[in-house]
């Protein structure tokens, strides 16, 4: 029997750190790269505007390299492809807003006339280089995103891309978890890569349907006030939702920043945003509008420096001046190494007389990433021979769960707790970090699945007597 041809997965960014997402899959010397996106510098990096994948590989084979694929449209899986077509020419491959998302970046780049852009559709399979590629509808916080089976030689790479298990989702296309157990079942999936960014956080992602019932109260407790609502430009979902809440509390939707106005533009003509007829107003114009009659959707979530929420809170935003009794809704939770920025923007809303409404005081943001429950669903329907968590902090990557019973064996710090009882002693030397096996509490007797649940449980709860 002729041997089959080897499988080599290789990472050039996102194992064990938030962002710059890329890797490449490889068969027979030809590669598919599998992502590309950038990160946020840390704060000690001053200088530094973005840090990208690691290229040096794919240029030493350029040859080699056949195509691009994305999962979904966010900067940190897209946003490198304006660095990496300045050295490669190769067709990219992802949903049409995805695509429509990365085009936006790689227009700005000057490199439109380097990019060729192949769209696919929800459950399409595709010859790309030397595998067949299908793409399977997932939910995450931007539509129309995908996790990728990869068709080899050695049996199916399966790539969940950043996902949750919504069951109400806003456009209501869940996760095809039932194609994904067809493979399973067909084919076996010999290697799973998931998302580990929620590994830590026990239970299930609430839906994203849920932030629009917040939306509408805060709304509705903002009556005669000018609402301001950030959130990520690209999050469709969410500007849905917002527009809902802000069109039946009778105001008119403004946008402001850049992409903000470029993705609502892009929603639009792609039918994947629904604007009533005159709700949305020019921002220039909404100073002839009474203050209960204006919402505005802005950027800057992240507290980025001069996006429009930063210049808004340091007095500086030509189209918006905060005032006494505006509400600004800050409709996301920092990315990790963001929480300095997003504190220093919300304390000077403050200082402006604004009320500030956060995700730590409503439930204005839930993430877009699986928890714990949604984890272990995903590895019992896909049973896969082996596995990598990715997309997370080494922290996450270490407690996502390897079996839908059990837990990555690997360890961060030597000095890890092995079982409750000895983590619970060794609390105050740890960082809470390293992942726990599931255990019985010894001084409650409950069931604890995390160091920090364990930490909290030995925190709140009196010591046994022996
Ligand atoms: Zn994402």
């Amino acid at each position: 029997m002729a041997k089959r041809s080897p499988v080599r997965v290789v990472f050039l960014g996102g194992l064990g750190e938030i962002g710059r997402n890329c890797a490449c899959v490889e068969v027979d010397g030809r590669i598919v790269v599998l992502d590309c996106g950038v990160m946020f510098p840390d704060p000690d990096m001053p200088g530094v505007d973005l840090v990208l994948p690691d290229f040096t590989y794919l240029r030493e084979n350029a040859a080699r390299v056949e195509a691009v694929v994305i999962t979904h449209g966010h900067e940190d899986h897209v946003g490198g492809l304006a660095y990496l077509l300045r050295d490669l020419e190769v067709p990219i491959y992802g949903s049409e807003l995805s695509l429509g998302l990365a085009r936006n970046r790689i227009d700005e780049a000057g490199l439109a006339g380097r990019a060729q852009y192949v769209e696919v559709t929800d459950g399409e399979r595709r010859s790309i280089g030397p595998c067949e590629v299908e793409f399977i509808p997932v939910t995450h916080s931007v539509p129309c995103s995908f996790a990728l089976a990869f068709h080899t030689p050695q049996g199916v790479v399966l790539h969940s891309g950043d996902f949750k298990l919504d069951l109400e989702p806003v456009d209501g296309r869940r996760t095809d978890l039932a194609r994904i157990g067809a493979i399973s079942s067909d084919e076996g999936v010999a290697l799973l890569l998931s998302d580990s960014t929620n590994a830590e956080e026990p239970g299930f992602t609430y839906s994203e349907s849920t932030v629009g019932a917040t939306m509408a109260r805060v709304f509705a407790a903002s009556t005669g006030r000018r609402v301001v609502v950030a959130c990520f430009a690209s999050h469709i979902h969410r500007v849905q939702q917002v527009m809902d809440a802000a069109v039946a509390s009778g105001r008119k939707v403004a946008t402001l920043g850049r992409s903000m106005a470029k993705n609502v533009d892009l929603a639009q003509r792609l039918g994947l945003l629904d604007v009533p007829a005159g709700a949305l107003v020019e921002i220039e114009d909404i100073d002839r509008l009474r203050p209960g009659d204006v919402c505005v959707i802005s950027t800057g979530s992240q507290g980025e420096p001069m996006s429009a929420l930063s210049l808004m809170a340091t007095g500086d935003n030509k189209w918006f001046q905060v005032t006494d009794g505006d509400v600004v809704v800050i409709s996301a939770h920092p990315i990790p190494g963001n929480e300095w920025s997003v504190g220093r923007v919300i304390d000077e809303l403050h200082r402006r007389g604004a009320e500030v409404v956060h995700s730590g005081s409503e439930a204005v943001h839930v993430s877009g990433h699986a928890r714990q429950g949604e984890l272990r669903t995903l590895l019992a329907v896909a049973r896969p021979k082996a596995f990598v968590p990715v997309h997370g902090s080494t922290a996450t990557s270490s407690t996502t769960p390897s079996s839908p019973g059990g837990w990555a064996s690997r360890r961060t710090r030597s000095s890890c707790a092995r079982t409750v009882t000895s983590c619970v002693s060794m609390r105050r030397g740890c960082i809470g970090t390293a992942p726990c096996p599931p255990a019985t509490c010894t001084w409650t007797g409950r069931w604890v699945t995390s160091v920090t649940e364990c930490f909290e449980t030995a925190a709140s709860s009196p010591r046994r007597a022996s």
